[in-house]
């Protein structure tokens, strides 16, 4: 098989750093800032690398039926319901094929009939692609906020949605773009919302109720665990009328009916995330959570705003810029700077700032900030850019390096 590689900024560049490596000069450290999949806290990796050697069989290669497992996914339940305050006309589901499997799985089962109308809030890249899968099973009304250039500054309006909608979809952060809805908004109109919290799912409060939650998902690798599993949290009155089509590891009604058994669920994954938020809830539980958020991404805004140009951010507006993936370009996107700033970053351990996304590499460099990266994290990358920036004053006037 051929490999594809990052294509590099400058076709001749084969410097690790600039092929998006993820793995630092030998004996240092990985700081990891890559959007995902990524590193869960050390504890909770110290506390999956104990599984191997525990006395019962690790979950990895036990029964999905077995009495032990069973144990497990009601633990895991049971854990993420306290965790996020979910209440219990709501069922919570693991499920298969990702955030790009929901795309298809949230028409599929709240559209039987293939031709409802459905509201997509299109505001970054993610929602973009959700909408795409979602128009090959119901009649999308759009309602974006996509610039002419293809990019994503702010969120389209909220007024005047189509009352007819069976749903008003809408992705909580924008991975990509760095857009994030700090709290779900209050829509006023029958429609339930389903949200996609793949990448700020259990870093902040949600209002279920208030904002009239009727599904909401989380693909595991950005927060609370490993690929292959996906939380899926859906309100049970929006059970019972999938489409005919729809299949049965999609369906929400399925596998709620079979208690999350119906086909062999990701067993080891299920139980990762099962320490995940028994770590969450040690340490303070969401709200705690999202304190770290709101600081560790204010240590990096403040410094690029601080900056005077030489690192830039594109959201303005600081009331929807994201806690968890900051994207910023260095020296306004000079590439000989970013390069310099790339490679002496990876011999620092600081890894995952470019990576290629279905989207390209984009213009940006990102850092993100998920729960398991932590604040001394956070500040060693921000003395890394202080430093950087003050080595490129001192050796030109000019911004570039
Ligand atoms: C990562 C991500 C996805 C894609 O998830 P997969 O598990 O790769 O299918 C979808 N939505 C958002 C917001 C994401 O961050």
């Amino acid at each position: 098989m051929t490999r594809i590689d990052p294509a590099p900024l400058n076709p001749a560049d084969t410097h690790p750093a600039l092929l998006g490596s993820l793995c630092p000069p030998s004996g240092v450290k990985p700081l990891n800032f890559s959007p995902g999949p990524t590193s869960l806290a050390a504890e909770v990796q110290t506390s999956i690398k104990a599984l191997f050697d525990a006395e019962r069989m690790c979950s990895m290669y036990l029964s999905h039926r077995s009495p032990e497992f069973l144990d497990i996914l009601a633990s895991t339940v049971q854990r993420c319901r306290l965790a996020m305050d979910i209440p219990q006309e709501y069922e919570i589901l693991f499920m298969h094929g990702g955030g790009h499997g929901q795309f298809a799985a949230v028409p599929l089962n709240l559209c039987p009939n293939g031709d409802e109308k459905a509201t997509y809030l299109v505001n970054g890249t993610w929602s973009k692609r959700a909408l795409t899968d979602a128009s090959k099973y119901c009649r999308p009304v759009v309602v974006s906020s996509e610039n002419q250039d293809g990019s994503f500054t702010h969120n389209p309006s909220f007024e005047h949605l189509d009352p007819e909608s069976k749903y008003v979809y809408l992705c909580s952060n924008e991975t990509v773009n760095g857009i994030e809805l700090h709290r779900l908004p209050k829509l006023g109109i029958k429609a339930p919302l389903v949200i996609d919290a793949s990448s700020d799912f259990s870093t902040k409060p949600i209002d279920w109720v208030g904002c009239n939650v009727g599904v909401l998902y989380a693909c595991a690798s950005k927060n609370i665990g490993h690929p292959g599993l996906t939380l899926c949290v859906i309100r049970r009155d929006l059970l019972g009328t999938p489409s005919k089509l729809c299949p049965g590891v999609l369906c929400y009604t399925t596998n709620a009916r079979e208690g999350n058994l119906w086909n062999t669920i990701a067993t080891f994954n299920v139980e990762v995330v099962n320490i995940y938020m028994e770590w969450m809830i040690a340490q303070g539980g969401v709200r705690e959570m999202e304190r770290r958020a709101v600081a560790k991404s204010a240590m990096l805004y403040k410094l690029i705003d601080q900056s005077e140009g030489f690192y830039s951010t594109p959201i303005a507006d600081p009331s929807i810029r994201s806690r968890m993936n900051i994207p910023f370009d260095v020296a306004g996107g000079d590439e000989e700077t970013t390069r310099h700033f790339l490679i002496q970053g990876w011999e620092r351990g600081i890894v995952g700032l470019r990576t290629l996304t279905p989207f390209g590499v984009g213009k940006y460099l990102r850092a993100s900030l998920y729960n398991g990266v932590s604040m001394d994290q956070v500040a060693a990358l921000a003395d890394f850019m202080t430093d950087f920036l003050k080595t490129c004053r001192s050796k030109h006037a000019s911004a570039s390096c």
